[in-house]
């Protein structure tokens, strides 16, 4: 079926391996309309935790076998009298999926066909937990809405800019040529949404801007960002690297690695110590990697959640340093993500950091800060903005602009 002229009710879908996430919007206002979690998918204990814009979440046990049951089911509330914000599941004119890894050949969000399909999977070698998950989630929406056209939307897209000499490793070219083996980055919606709408905020084209973007959530990344293309980011061929994360050590001597499994550890074992063990979690020793446990313990003496909190204040400080000299200067630094979005305590202590760069904090300003705003003062040389992102809302706008390239 041809895509409609005219696309404006989209569906967002993430897709896991044992959930589905998905967000219906009216494009017209992009507006949420309702929104949707089903999580253990083919377990008994099944459960969709549904919720329309401004009303409170709904739980609801559903009995499904595999993501097209999941999907089936939990759309049925989005048209249902009672739950429902639609007459019929027809209105849905288009879905969009996102997708982490479009290695080196999606540049740019695409229609889905059976040649894209193909590439997701080729790619999955890439992102083995993710890339057949997405694919779940596009097939189960083949089956439940068939003949709406599906978009994919890439994690990794945005930051092909990149060129050659930031996104290669020190390593022998061969392994690149063979194994693909570079830096990819990620969040990369994310990234393109904060830049939007800071241009926005700013009242400037995207083109005009040199901008370092901070996604700072429990996983998170930074991007350096030049007349809008990326010219470099924090993570690499996998979401490991870069900043001290939630769980996650971010960069490491890779060397480190060589000698854990000289110690005996097998490679799944150091893979859980570093995605899941490691970060704000690991140094911390509070048992727990959430930004607000480590700023109260903090502020009540204990020393391990003080380091951790040093740690990430430092390392984030190193990326942003290199990226001011890669850009040779920027308009604003910009905040985004839970921490960056929502931790006035963190937020003191990078900008604190940042005076070097002409960075001045407004405490009031940072106390109240509800982004979009900014929280440096009047006389700093270099802003520092909140700007809240909205990945699932970026996946809308760009599964329109695919369906209508002139819009
Ligand atoms: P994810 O990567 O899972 O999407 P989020 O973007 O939701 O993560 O960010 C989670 C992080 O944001 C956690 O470290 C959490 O502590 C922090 N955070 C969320 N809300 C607040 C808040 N009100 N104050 C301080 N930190 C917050």
């Amino acid at each position: 079926m041809p895509a409609k002229s005219c696309p404006k009710c989209i569906l967002v879908i993430n897709s896991g391996s044992s959930s589905l996430k998905f967000t219906l919007f009216s494009m017209e206002t992009e507006t949420m309309l309702a929104k949707g979690l089903v999580e253990r998918i083919g377990t008994p204990s099944a459960n969709l935790a549904y919720q329309r814009n401004g009303e409170a979440k709904q739980e609801f046990p559903v009995a499904a076998e595999d993501h097209a049951e999941a999907l089936r089911i939990a759309t049925q509330y989005l048209a249902d009298p009672q739950t429902g914000v639609l007459l019929s599941l027809e209105e849905v004119d288009a879905i969009g999926h996102r997708v982490v890894h479009g290695g080196e050949q999606f540049r740019t969000p695409l229609r889905v066909d059976e040649t894209v399909k193909n590439e997701i999977m080729n790619c999955a070698q890439l992102a083995p937990l993710h890339n057949p998950a997405n694919l779940g989630g596009i097939q189960a929406c083949e089956t439940v809405f068939p003949g709406t056209p599906n978009v994919a939307v890439f994690d990794t897209a945005f930051h092909q800019t990149m060129s050659a000499h930031a996104y290669l490793y020190a390593i022998p070219i061969q392994y690149y040529r063979k194994y693909a083996i570079r830096k990819y980055g990620f969040h990369g919606t994310s990234h393109a949404f904060i830049l939007e709408a800071t241009a926005r905020y700013l009242k400037k084209e995207t083109s005009q801007l040199k901008l370092i973007t901070c996604h700072l959530g429990n996983g998170s990344s930074i991007a350096a960002i030049a007349a809008g293309k990326v010219v470099d980011t924090s993570m690499g061929m996998t979401p490991l690297a870069g900043l001290v994360m939630g769980t996650r050590s971010g960069d490491i001597d890779p060397a480190v690695v060589l000698f854990l499994m000289r110690q005996g550890m097998t490679a799944d074992q150091i893979d859980n110590l570093l995605n899941k063990k490691s970060g704000l979690l690991g140094v911390g020793e509070i048992d727990s990697g959430d930004m607000r446990d480590i700023v109260d313990n903090t502020e009540s003496g204990k020393e391990t959640a003080a380091r951790a909190l040093d740690m990430w204040v430092h390392r984030l400080t190193l990326y942003i340093g290199g990226y001011y000299a890669l850009l040779g200067g920027a308009d604003a630094i910009v905040l985004s993500g839970g921490i960056g979005e929502n931790s006035v305590y963190a937020r003191a202590r990078l900008v604190a950091q940042l005076g070097v760069l002409g960075c001045i904090l407004d405490e009031e300003r940072n106390r109240r800060g509800r982004g979009p705003c900014t929280i440096t003062s009047a006389e700093s040389r270099l802003p520092v903005i909140i700007m809240p992102t909205d990945e699932e809302l970026m996946i809308a706008r760009e599964t329109i602009r695919v369906l209508r390239p002139d819009a």
